[in-house]
């Protein structure tokens, strides 16, 4: 059980376990994590942290007890929508976002329906799905780094970003468009969504797809669909997702990951990347 110890200006919580704080619902545990409930407070506590947390959408923790202090944006978390601009605290969600771009007509977050990150995360990793991706439409980025505050456009490439530093809030510029259109938009990549991903804890595509090519039809042609290791399968809906089926460790995914790397190379001669962060 997490112990909890409130200040003024932030939230502390010992002893945070993956299951909590993951997608995947598997994993180690952080020491220590602070939510500062400022930006005041982040830059007061920025030099504590060893790492970064978003949502662990896209976070396999390895298992035990990590010596660490995460720092969490999770309270710092508004938007606002001024003409066909946004502007949001890293500590957004994705879902905040799309709420805000959806009550404005604007168009271009219709892809981040159920990716569950915040906007820090979305940023770092590039996020993207159906043809859209979050640097399409970010004209700029708050970081802190080493103590000082530079609003900066990070280089972009497919699902990665060269962010360095902790991403404050950002700026996005998108476009007029039907209310209407932007929903039925929206309701079409769910349906895809919905119909080809498992609903299973997991932390979404764990290799990113090689140059014109699925890693989910090649992991399922190299034999894996449905393949486990204790608690953690290849899901049968799409291989490319790892899905815990219930008291999964980081362990089990990262063995499942190791053999399909190993398997993938031999028979076909293509090196995987992987796309999760693995906090070790
Ligand atoms: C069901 C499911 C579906 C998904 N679908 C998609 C999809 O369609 N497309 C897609 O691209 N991804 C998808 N993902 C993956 C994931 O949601 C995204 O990569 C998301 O952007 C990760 O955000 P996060 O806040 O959870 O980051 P985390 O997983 O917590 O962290 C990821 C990285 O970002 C860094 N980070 C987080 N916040 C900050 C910050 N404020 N400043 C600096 N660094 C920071 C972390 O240190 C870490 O290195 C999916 C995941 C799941 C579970």
């Amino acid at each position: 059980m997490p112990n909890y110890c409130e200040i003024s200006d932030a939230l502390i919580i010992y002893e945070l376990s993956a299951k909590d704080i993951t997608t995947f619902k598997g994993g180690g545990i952080i020491e220590k994590t602070i939510f500062p409930k400022t930006e005041e407070a982040l830059f007061k506590y920025a030099g504590e942290a060893d790492f970064i947390l978003g949502r662990g959408s896209n976070l396999i923790i390895s298992d035990g007890l990590k010596k660490i202090t995460a720092l969490s944006l999770k309270m710092l978390n508004k938007v606002s929508c001024f003409k066909d601009e946004i502007y949001t605290q890293a500590g957004a969600t994705a879902k905040n976002l799309l709420d805000v771009a959806l009550k404005n007509s604007l168009t271009g977050f219709e892809f981040l329906h159920r990716i569950p990150g915040s906007v820090g995360g979305l940023i770092k990793m590039n996020a993207g799905a159906f043809g859209q991706q979050i640097s399409d439409t970010l004209t700029c980025c708050s970081v802190l780094n080493d103590g000082v505050v530079k609003e900066v456009k990070p280089n972009f490439g497919y699902r990665t970003s060269d962010l360095s530093g902790i991403a404050i809030s950002a700026k996005f510029k998108l476009k007029r468009s039907k209310s209407e259109d932007i929903a039925n938009r929206i309701k079409s990549n769910c349906l895809k969504r919905v119909s080809t991903q498992p609903s299973n804890p997991s932390c979404g595509s764990v290799f990113k797809n090689p140059p014109f090519a699925s890693a989910g039809k090649i992991i399922e042609e190299s034999g894996f669909k449905g393949f486990r290791i204790g608690g953690a399968e290849v899901s049968d809906k799409h291989c490319n997702f790892i899905i815990n089926k219930g008291g999964a460790t980081a362990d089990d995914f990262l063995q499942i990951v190791d053999k399909i790397e190993k398997t993938v190379y031999y028979k076909y001669g293509i090196r995987l990347e992987r796309e999760f962060k693995l906090l070790d």
